[in-house]
């Protein structure tokens, strides 16, 4: 399989050309013409697998083909990982593969002062990622909106648990449509990570790399 065989529009193909990447990572095979379908997915998957990729190239390649405006205060997409560092670094790929397309993209996470942020948010944000704890004191602040997201996406999850983000997350995603396209990301699958993710998927695919 070839990037250009999942049906990625022209301008990410561009940017994968541009990165030098020209065969997808087994979770990209796999993953990316479930996320294009609008179906949920349940990954199974460490970092270096190329998840980062899976999820957020079938995303901007939605978002593009869609069109529309994030809302004011609010997002589209809305992507939960757990320390500044990954969200940093997702929000740096999403940016990368989304250089030819007109979306804009925030990163939100504690350390660091509110009003930037705050800011970033009102304008209205297509792809945000945050860590849960500073999301939430925007939420509670009623800065961030998020009755507009239409894909959610947990990364590491396991890693968040373990941070206690746990009540934070749950917070978030009644903030969030019911009618939504959840991506679920884990390295590992307690039995506390498949509780949350069953209550959290409608009909997900499974994939494990
Ligand atoms: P991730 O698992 O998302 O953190 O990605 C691991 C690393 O692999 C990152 O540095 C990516 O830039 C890189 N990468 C992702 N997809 C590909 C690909 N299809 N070909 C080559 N490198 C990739």
């Amino acid at each position: 399989t070839q990037f250009s065989d999942l049906g990625l529009a022209a301008p990410l193909l561009r940017a994968l050309d541009d990165a030098g990447y020209s065969t997808p990572t087994p979770i990209q095979a796999q993953a990316i013409p479930i996320v294009l379908e609008g179906r949920d997915l349940l990954g199974i998957a460490q970092t270096g697998t190329g998840k980062t990729a899976a999820f957020s190239l079938p995303i901007l390649h939605r978002l593009n083909e869609k069109g529309g405006r994030p809302p004011r205060g609010g997002c589209r997409t809305l992507v939960l990982s757990p320390t500044r560092e990954l969200c940093s670094q997702i929000a740096d790929n999403v940016r990368a593969y989304g250089a030819h397309l007109g979306l804009s993209v925030a990163v939100v996470f504690g350390g660091v002062p509110h009003g930037p942020q705050r800011r970033a948010l009102s304008q209205g944000i297509d792809i945000l990622v945050a860590t849960p704890g500073r999301l939430q004191d925007h939420l509670d602040a009623g800065v961030a909106r998020l009755d507009r997201v239409e894909v959610l996406v947990l990364d590491e999850a396991d890693q968040m648990l373990d941070k206690g983000f746990l009540p934070a997350i749950r917070r978030l995603v009644k903030a969030v449509p019911a009618q939504r396209q959840t991506l679920f990301f884990s390295a590992t699958m307690p039995t506390e990570i498949g509780r949350l993710a069953a209550e959290m998927l409608r009909d997900p695919a499974r994939v494990e790399v």
